[in-house]
């Protein structure tokens, strides 16, 4: 099987041809030099890794664990992350992800661990979804955890670290939120509902809303006619650039024709 796409590949071909080429098709190396931990993802990453460890904790072993043994691995895995990076970070730069990354874990620990009615069935799920069977286009995604109310009822959980957040409205339209709920409908069929539960860590809120099929349809046919232009693009040979707002948070700019000629 070719490799399947991802939410995030087909926004990258989305925003510009040349960004997703020089990541997947050509697959350009960044310079070591210019490589630096990205904070606000290493602090998602880290929030995503020790909220996984507590819900296998509770599927495999039947336990809750502590809040305390919860924030004892963040320390841990920020140094796993602040190793491998080869411009060091300082103690000021650190100190507010490390802060957010704590006050992320014990609000989900206080509001959901503790509580939650709902048993979790599965943790960093992968799910995979026929896109273009016919020419063995696959989409693939993790869900960060999915739970079942009742019988024919699941919930998609997606932890949120950042500072930004969707509203109700927003997330009902949401391409990625849409394409996983998709995915889910294909894993688990049949279903009588879905919901989203999108927990904005930071904001210390969670946006919930029913997902509507016909979403979840325009997303997975927006998804079908970015994967075939991404095909047609890879036969071509051709991935023009699109100067936007993608090249302001472009790992390739130096390489990049279009800013060598500015
Ligand atoms: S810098 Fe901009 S135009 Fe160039 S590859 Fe990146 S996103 Fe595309």
């Amino acid at each position: 099987m070719p490799s399947p796409y991802s939410y995030s590949s087909l926004t990258t071909f989305e925003a510009c041809p040349q960004a997703y080429a020089h990541k997947y098709v050509w697959k350009t190396k960044i310079p070591e030099d210019e490589m630096r931990v990205d904070l606000p993802m290493a602090c998602g990453s880290i929030v995503h890794a020790v909220l996984e460890h507590a819900h296998r904790t509770i599927l495999d072993a039947q336990q809750l664990p502590t809040l305390v043994e919860l924030k004892n691995k963040i320390p841990e895995l920020w140094n796993t992350a602040l190793a491998e990076s080869p411009i060091p970070i300082s103690p000021e730069e650190l100190a507010p992800f490390l802060l957010r990354s704590e006050e992320n874990v014990s609000w989900y620990f206080e509001t959901y661990l503790t509580c939650e009615k709902g048993a979790t069935i599965a943790v960093e799920k992968k799910l995979l979804f026929p896109l273009n069977p016919r020419a063995k286009q696959w989409l693939i995604g993790f869900a960060d955890r999915i739970s079942q109310p009742s019988d024919d009822a699941l919930i998609i959980h997606d932890y949120k670290t950042g500072t930004q957040k969707m509203g109700e409205k927003a997330l009902a339209t949401n391409f990625q939120a849409n394409l996983y709920a998709g995915m889910v409908a294909h894993e688990y069929a049949p279903l009588s509902s879905i919901e989203l539960h999108w927990h904005y860590l930071t904001h210390q809120k969670t946006v919930r809303v029913n997902v509507n099929p016909e979403n979840v349809r325009t997303s997975v046919q927006k998804a079908q006619t970015l994967a075939n232009g991404i095909e047609s693009h890879k036969q071509m040979g051709l991935f023009p650039t699109k100067v936007g707002f993608a090249c302001t948070r472009c790992d390739f700019v130096n390489v990049c024709p279009a800013h060598a000629r500015k």
